[in-house]
């Protein structure tokens, strides 16, 4: 990464908190949020960005955990069902209830069609789902014919990235400090307890000290790495097992629903229409490397799309088509000699004070899905009384009442003069309760309702936005997380380019710092994606634009 430096935030050194909260993935932002809502003199740090880490490398299903069935982990089916129905009406906009399907090569499967069906009839009784309509599902599935087709109900979350943006806003107007980029060095015990932690700014290289009564590492797949970096000793918590995807375009004949299939070995492998793309995952294999260098190997590369030939033989798709290919590790706990597939995958809390260190907690495994019910668990143990928020799961509201929300938003963003339906839409999708914001940036100056890139309805007011009110610092941070277009179908190096041009002279960054932006950014949308050829080179239409 070239240096530069932001504007200089104010420093931390010698201030004190009720609690820090080490690691900003969905699971360190819910407990943030939680902390301050209760009170609590918060401190958020990440050493990377908000949501740069595991939580931006998954599948983004809201499941309730149709597989955890199958290994008999009941109460976690029934704690994720209801953590999805509070997702679904808590954030309609970002949460969507989808028709899944499951389907299986007729007689080649490794369940049975009798043992599927009574498992999605009893997934469907704890969730108290109504049972999709089964219109042309087959239709959409016709390319590959054979196949035995059942469908059931769950939910999509296209961009956990904007759910933490939220939680993120919900906790810093709480009063929670939240400081990306910051790297957290040591735990300081003293007279038997935590005292303090030591911290670093990734831009300016400064170290302060703050202090604080507890340190909860939520750092996911890195939770064994800090607590070695913080000198606490204490036994292993996590075994990294990676996970691959890869994004394809739409291709003819391809699903409109979320399919879920099984591989060769009978694993599950998700199909998922994403983003005006389709996300192909995922694998399963033991790493134990720095989660951040996590890449997909071509051995699940060719395996996802072994399994992608077997489901719809007829796509007409090569591995020369992908456009993107990703991995995230899973903070799963570790279990030494157990297949990845059958470990766990609930979430447990360590309590570090047989190491010598009460008041340090560690958060080991977890799920988007059930990050506030892990948040609220967390809080708990360090003193926080905390209810369960009241649900009724007879009162499902419809999936109109829930797109009406979202229109509604779309029609008070779309008053504004010069904002087409389309970016109405987009915003609020992306933006729900808090497009008003936006609007209302962009009603203040023609230059924030310019579109991010020429092809996205996305404009720069989001991006204001997202520096003013959502902790962005860098142009990864924006536009791969907090307004992330990058990650979308048409995106190429002269889209980075253009936004990035758009989007400095919108903030008032010297060109110097265009440069320097421009190019971390590529260089990080690389570590991450991994782009393809098509995604690196802009494409050239007829008349010298883009598509
Ligand atoms: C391939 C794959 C598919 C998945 N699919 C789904 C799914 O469909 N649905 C679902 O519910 N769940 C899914 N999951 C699980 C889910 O994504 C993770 O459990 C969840 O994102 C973990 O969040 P986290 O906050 O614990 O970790 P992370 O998101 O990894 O956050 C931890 C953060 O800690 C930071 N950090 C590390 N060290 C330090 C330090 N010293 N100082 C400051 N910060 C530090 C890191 O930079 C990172 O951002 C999937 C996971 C994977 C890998």
């Amino acid at each position: 990464m070239s240096s530069w430096s932001p504007n200089p935030r104010p420093p931390l050194d010698g201030q004190r908190f009720d609690v820090v909260i080490v690691g900003g993935g969905i699971n360190g932002v819910a407990i943030a949020k939680e902390c301050a809502g209760a009170g609590k003199r918060t401190l958020l740090v990440e050493k990377s960005d908000f949501g740069a880490g595991t939580t931006s490398r998954s599948s983004r299903i809201i499941h309730g955990g149709l597989r955890y069935l199958e290994h008999g982990e009941i109460g976690l089916v029934r704690e994720s069902l209801r953590e999805r129905e509070r997702l679904l009406r808590s954030h309609p906009h970002l949460v969507r209830r989808r028709k899944f399907v499951f389907a299986i090569r007729d007689g080649q499967g490794f369940r049975s069609a009798l043992a599927i069906r009574a498992g999605l009839w009893l997934y469907g009784r704890f969730g108290k789902s109504t049972r999709p309509h089964a219109s042309n599902i087959e239709k959409e599935l016709e390319a590959g014919s054979g196949l035995a087709v059942f469908d059931y109900e769950d939910a999509l979350c296209e961009f956990p990235e904007r759910l933490i943006a939220e939680w993120l806003g919900h906790a810093i107007r709480a009063g929670a400090e939240v400081r990306n980029h910051t790297d957290a060095l040591e735990i300081e015990l003293s007279g038997g307890t935590v005292r303090g932690i030591r911290l670093r700014d990734a831009f300016t290289g400064e170290e302060w000290r703050v202090g604080c009564g507890a340190v909860i590492n939520a750092t996911g797949p890195w939770v064994d790495r800090f607590c070695a970096q913080a000198r606490i000793g204490t036994k292993r918590m996590v075994g990294g097992v990676r996970g691959s995807h890869v994004v394809l375009p739409v291709f003819p004949g391809a699903p409109k629903t979320p399919v879920y299939t099984e591989a060769e070995d009978g694993r599950p492998i998700f199909l998922l229409p994403w983003n005006g793309q389709f996300l192909l995952g995922t694998t399963e294999a033991f790493d134990d490397g720095d989660p951040g260098d996590a890449q997909p190997s071509q051995a699940e590369i060719d395996y996802l799309f072994a399994a992608l030939h077997r489901l719809l033989p007829r796509n007409g798709l090569t591995q020369g088509d992908v456009r993107y290919a990703y991995a995230g590790v899973r903070p799963l706990p570790y279990s030494p000699g157990t297949v990845a597939s059958n470990i766990p995958r609930g979430h447990y809390l360590v309590d570090h004070a047989d190491d010598g260190a009460p008041g340090l907690i560690s958060v080991v495994g977890g799920k988007l899905t059930t990050a506030a019910r892990l948040a609220r668990d967390c809080a708990r143990r360090i003193g926080i009384k905390v209810n369960e928020p009241a649900i009724d799961l007879c009162a499902v509201p419809s999936s109109d009442g829930i797109c009406s929300a979202l229109r509604q938003w779309a029609h008070q963003v779309s008053g504004v003069l010069g904002i087409s339906r389309e970016t109405a839409f987009a915003i609020a999708q992306w933006h729900g309760a808090d497009a008003l914001t936006v609007t209302r940036l962009a009603a203040s100056d023609p230059v924030w309702r310019t579109s991010i890139c020429s092809h996205s309805p996305h404009i720069v007011a989001e991006v204001a936005k997202a520096v003013r009110h959502e902790k962005a610092v860098s142009l990864g941070d924006i536009l791969l997380r907090r307004v992330p277009v990058a990650l979308g179908a048409c995106w190429t190096a002269e889209c980075s380019q253009e936004a990035a041009e758009k989007i400095g002279y919108a903030l008032g960054w010297p060109l110097s710092r265009i440069d320097v932006e421009l190019e971390n950014f590529e260089s990080e949308r690389s570590a991450f994606l991994h782009p393809r050829q098509g995604t690196r080179t802009p494409r050239l239409t007829q008349r010298g634009g883009r598509r």
